[in-house]
């Protein structure tokens, strides 16, 4: 059985940027759906309990029955992608990243609003329902993927660092259609130093 994670900050610790009813709904409504579904998707298959999410979704996972893979790809993608999603926010700060994920943001992108800019674009290009992300592949690269839906990064063995939900139900109750404006004000609360922990993680 999966749960709902608590979230690390109240719901209105985002603001401006992100606004309280827009956070509560994505979390105790739309992550709560994903959750819900994963769930009943694994009922028929007990012996699927206890495995991990990210053993139930590597594309090469022979373990999750064809009957079921659709759901626990968009579902148990749904929960990962959100449950990672929390995690790389936080409330406001001006901080930025530091150290070796600086340097490597500089190396791959050539500095940090390159790569604001690169990443915003991508977030942008996403046609209709999706995710931007900033990912290292198993070989330690940094690199931007697009993906639809729900799929995530760990479907085929990328980590991921940062990213950011461009479905509307993240930004339609404030920015209306305005996804541009949306990313924008998101950067103001990207928690570099979680960014910082899962590349330092991950370059072990
Ligand atoms: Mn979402």
């Amino acid at each position: 059985m999966f749960r709902l994670p608590k979230l690390g900050y109240g719901y209105n610790a985002l603001e401006p940027y992100i606004d309280a009813a827009t956070m509560e709904i994505h979390h105790t409504k739309h992550h709560q759906a994903y959750i819900d579904n994963l769930n009943k998707a694994l009922e028929k298959y007990p012996e699927l309990s206890g495995k991990s999410l990210e053993e139930l979704l590597a594309e090469d996972a022979k373990i999750v029955p064809s009957d079921i893979k659709g759901a626990v790809i968009n579902h148990g993608g749904g929960h990962y992608n959100h449950s990672f999603f929390w995690e790389i926010m936080g409330p406001p700060t001006a901080k930025e990243p530091q150290g070796k994920l600086a340097e490597a943001i500089e190396s791959t992108f050539g500095g940090l609003v390159k790569f604001k800019e690169a990443f915003s674009q991508k977030a942008m290009g996403v046609f209709g329902s999706g995710w931007a992300f900033l990912i290292m592949t198993p070989e330690g690269k940094l690199a931007l993927k697009r993906h639809s839906f729900q799929n995530s990064p760990v479907m085929r063995g990328n980590t991921p660092l940062l990213g950011i939900d461009v479905w509307e139900h993240a930004y339609y109750l404030k920015y209306k259609n305005r996804r541009a404006e949306y990313i924008e004000a998101w950067w103001s609360v990207v928690n570099w130093q979680e960014v910082e922990k899962r590349f330092l993680a991950g370059t072990k």
